[in-house]
């Protein structure tokens, strides 16, 4: 292990994209800053790879630019579902397609060069408090100060948990009651993801319909696009699904049917999952680790890269209920947006009426897109929901 300090402001646990983007957002106000993580860069992750407007603007704010020497840039979401499809541009804002590793080594650079002390290949085994601590968890009115860390004590004055969505942090600090527990069991879903070898056939986003499962496409460079499956399967696996016995992507797996597989298959979980607390004392969690939405959003980094900026604000000026309440805020719509596409997943019926009103008017799929990003006023979305509740309600 390298040089770091043994005291610092900050302590982040896990240096996956939400970690390294709250120690870039802390660094930024000065705070000294140290990040561990078991793994070895750049790490790779199951993941759409997807990233939309509003998280290119998030990372704007942390001082980073995504080029095309890293992503492909890509202008709107296109649905398909029983042969038929729609879509939608942004009304405005870049998106991109970005390999993890690739944005991985962005993080980790731009980290670097602002001062973070990171610590590979260091994984962090519980949390230290002064006082009485049991099995690594809070004992109830202890204080953590610091935590082991690759086997070393390092104090910090805030500790954050951004170890991701199993996140042992929230464990220890007793955040993980989240506010319906039976609903996270049943609502946890299963993600695939491989990458192959052929040029993107478009500039969208291409999100595959299924009975049972929703395939994303993104493309990544100029010769590669990866492929991401979700479903409450855990069996179903990419190959399966683009199978001609399953015979639901029948476009897709035309598509795919010579082109060279380019990566190996990874999987993940994803769960909407909502905490009652986000912090506690000392220690104070972001990205998957602070609860999340399903990823068929394709907004999991915009919510790290945003909960960064304000946390990275907040430990700065000793305010964490602050961020609770802001990212109670930045929840908000994204989880209203995972249970309409959630809704839509299960019912084959919304679903073909809900692609008949976006095929029919394209305008509607637009100001949808433009809702899910944030981008519009709250006047134009209800006037659009009603829209579409009306020619739902006709079609
Ligand atoms: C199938 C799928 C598709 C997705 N598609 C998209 C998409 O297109 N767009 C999008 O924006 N989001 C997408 N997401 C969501 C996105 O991947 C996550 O929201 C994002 O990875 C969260 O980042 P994180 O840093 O919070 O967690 P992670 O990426 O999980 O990082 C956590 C880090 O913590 C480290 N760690 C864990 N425990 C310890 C410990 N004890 N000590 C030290 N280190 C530890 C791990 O090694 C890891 O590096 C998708 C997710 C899935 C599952």
């Amino acid at each position: 292990m390298s040089f770091f300090p043994h005291s610092v402001n900050v302590l982040v646990i896990g240096g996956g994209p939400a970690g390294l983007a709250t120690a870039i957002a802390a660094r930024r106000h000065g705070l000294s800053v140290v990040v561990a993580d078991g793994a070895i860069p750049p790490i790779d992750k199951a993941c759409g790879e997807g990233l939309m407007p509003d998280g290119v603007v998030a990372l704007h704010q942390l001082g980073i630019s995504i080029s095309t020497r890293d992503a492909y840039p890509f202008r709107g979401i296109r649905f398909l579902s029983d042969g038929k499809q729609a879509e939608a541009r942004f009304a405005r804002g870049a998106a991109y397609g970005i390999r993890r590793t690739h944005l991985h080594r962005l993080l980790i650079d731009h980290a670097a060069a602002s001062g973070v002390y990171l610590l590979w290949r260091t994984p962090v085994a519980g949390l230290h408090a002064d006082g009485p601590s049991i099995g690594g968890e809070m004992a109830d009115g202890a204080l953590f100060n610091g935590a082991l860390v690759g086997g070393k004590l390092i104090r910090a004055r805030w500790i954050v948990g951004a170890d991701g969505s199993r996140s042992r942090v929230r464990r220890w600090a007793k955040l993980d009651r989240s506010t319906r527990q039976a609903d996270e069991n049943r609502n946890l879903r299963y993600g695939f993801r491989r990458h192959y070898r052929v040029a993107p056939w478009t500039d969208f986003v291409e999100l595959h319909w299924g009975r049972r499962s929703q395939i994303y496409v993104t493309p990544v460079s100029d010769d590669e696009v990866g492929v991401a499956l979700i479903s409450s399967d855990p069996k179903l696996r990419l190959q399966a699904a683009l199978d001609e016995t399953i015979g639901e992507f029948p476009e897709l797996r035309a598509r795919l049917a010579n082109a060279e597989i380019s990566s190996s298959e990874r999987g993940a979980t994803t769960v909407t999952r909502r905490l009652r607390c986000v912090y506690r004392d000392r220690v104070v969690l972001v990205g998957d680790a602070s609860g999340g939405v399903d990823a068929i959003t394709g907004e999991g980094l915009c919510l790290a890269f945003q909960q960064a900026v304000l946390l990275g604000d907040c430990m700065a000026s000793g305010d964490l209920a602050r961020y609770e309440k802001g990212h109670r805020a930045l929840l908000r719509r994204p989880t209203l947006m995972a249970g309409m596409m959630l809704f839509l997943a299960k019912h084959s019926q919304a679903r073909r009426r809900t692609m008949q009103v976006f095929r029919s008017s394209p305008h509607c799929f637009a100001q949808m897109l433009a809702a899910h990003l944030g981008q519009g006023s709250a006047r134009e979305h209800i006037s659009n929901g009603i829209s579409l509740g009306w020619k739902l309600l006709h079609v």
